[in-house]
């Protein structure tokens, strides 16, 4: 990265979501979008500049401020429900408000543009998922990924059925299912992790949310691609990749293309910067 986009690039990233804060916060005359998007803003433009500095824990400061906000403030303190279950209960009242703002924006139109970029540098299960000892995968890849639909299916049926049945005060049933659903997802995603051996097997093969993040991504603006006269193929880069991505290949067909996190492990260890 040339030293000239290294300096704007923190600065161009926090202005594009200040636009979206403002954007919001007079389209929906609500300060919270404002607070909410310079927060996220602060936080990723932080990562990117402790990135060009060369920081081994810039994709981690990113996580760890993005991750704890939603999960704490706005799960737990304001109650807003933002797991998929959350998504699907606003999406049926007809509430266009934080989840469905979150969703549209983090996990599918977001990808369009930046992958998935939520998943290496905001989600609050891949935050702890990532203290796990098991940072490079040490066995290949299973060929359970059909979980992931079974999940997002069950996610689906448990609201739509709240609403069929007409169950009562269903904001505080989703304010419960936030905190049960992540102590479910923290349990199975660590048990996960140690019976792969893999951090990321929680993501891999369950994760509902991929339903919406892996084909957005295909289309992702943002990618890893490989300088061929550069490259060496000496293989570090695809033995480093947390989602066993073959970045060597450049085409959007490539191995688990749909899999990349940008974490940029691959881009930090290669040894002649061809990536
Ligand atoms: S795959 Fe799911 S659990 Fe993993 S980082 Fe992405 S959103 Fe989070
Ligand atoms: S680490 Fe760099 S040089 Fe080695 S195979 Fe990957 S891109 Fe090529
Ligand atoms: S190591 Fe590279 S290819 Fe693999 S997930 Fe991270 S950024 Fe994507």
């Amino acid at each position: 990265m040339n030293s000239l986009r290294s300096r704007w690039l923190p600065i161009v990233t926090f202005l594009v979501f200040e636009a979206v804060a403002v954007a919001l916060w007079l389209a929906k005359d609500n300060i919270f979008y404002l607070f909410n998007f310079s927060y996220i803003g602060a936080a990723v433009a932080l990562g990117i500049f402790l990135f060009t500095k060369k920081s081994p824990h810039a994709r981690r400061v990113t996580q760890l401020l993005v991750g704890l906000y939603m999960l704490v403030y706005l799960g737990l303190i304001c109650g807003e429900n933002m797991q998929i279950e959350g998504f699907w209960y606003y999406l049926f009242t007809g509430v266009f408000e934080a989840a469905t703002i979150h969703y549209a924006v983090a996990k599918i139109f977001g990808p369009l543009v930046f992958g998935r970029g939520w998943c290496g540098y905001a989600c609050w299960t891949a935050m702890v998922l990532d203290f796990l000892p098991f940072k490079v995968p040490q066995e290949p890849r299973k060929k359970i990924g059909w979980i992931r639909y079974v999940a997002f299916a069950a996610s689906l049926a448990f609201v739509a059925a709240l609403f069929l049945a007409h169950v009562g005060n269903i904001e505080r049933i989703m304010f419960w299912a936030f905190i049960v659903g992540n102590v479910a997802y923290y349990a199975i995603g660590i048990a996960m992790a140690y019976a792969f051996k893999d951090n990321r097997a929680f993501c891999k093969y369950v994760c509902p949310i991929t339903v919406f993040l892996k084909p957005m991504s295909y289309f992702s603006l943002v990618r890893i691609k490989c300088d061929h006269s550069k490259c060496v193929s000496c293989g570090k880069c695809r033995k480093i990749c947390p989602m066993n991505v073959d970045m060597l290949d450049d085409s959007r067909k490539r191995e688990n293309g749909t899999e990349c996190i940008l974490c940029l492990e691959c881009v930090k260890n290669c040894p002649k910067d061809a990536l």
